[in-house]
């Protein structure tokens, strides 16, 4: 079921170990030993996918289901004021990891945490061609 040489496949199996928090028969969460802050989870399917764009959709449900039980757990563990969660797709994404997991980072008021958000804005016209252009592309 995993991947020759995937890290979180390995801690799935329990061959390396990992600081782990829930899990099913399918999914895993554990803590991500280079927190953004502490508290900062890793939810992960046991079986190797790469990213969302290759998962099953019953996992990615699965997956999504846990979200606010394990959302609920870290802000009450951590003390922490909110929570982001996170999937990075792809290297230019800042995936690393390519063994699909979603972060869950306990975020508080003035934690320095942020990440860059600079917001664009389209040209006149420019917002409904790419909106057609990402319509065309969904599968009917
Ligand atoms: P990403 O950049 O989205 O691929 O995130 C990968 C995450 O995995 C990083 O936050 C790492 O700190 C974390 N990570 C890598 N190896 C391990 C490990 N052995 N145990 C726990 N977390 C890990």
């Amino acid at each position: 079921m995993g991947a020759s040489n995937c890290i979180f496949c390995k801690i799935a199996a329990g061959d390396i170990p990992s600081m782990r928090i829930w899990e099913t028969p399918k999914l895993l969460a554990f803590l991500d030993v280079g927190p953004l802050a502490h508290g900062h989870t890793l939810l992960i399917p046991k079986q190797h996918f790469e990213s969302i764009l290759d998962v099953q959709e019953d996992v990615l449900s699965s997956m999504a289901r846990q979200l606010p039980t394990l959302a609920g757990a870290i802000i009450r563990a951590t003390g922490a004021t909110g929570l982001n969660v996170l999937q990075n797709t792809g290297k230019s994404s800042g995936q690393e990891v390519f063994h699909l997991h979603v972060h869950l980072i306990p975020r508080r008021e003035g934690d320095a945490l942020g990440y860059r958000w600079n917001a664009g804005a389209y040209a006149e016209g420019q917002g409904e061609a790419m909106q057609s252009r990402i319509i065309g592309e969904i599968p009917s």
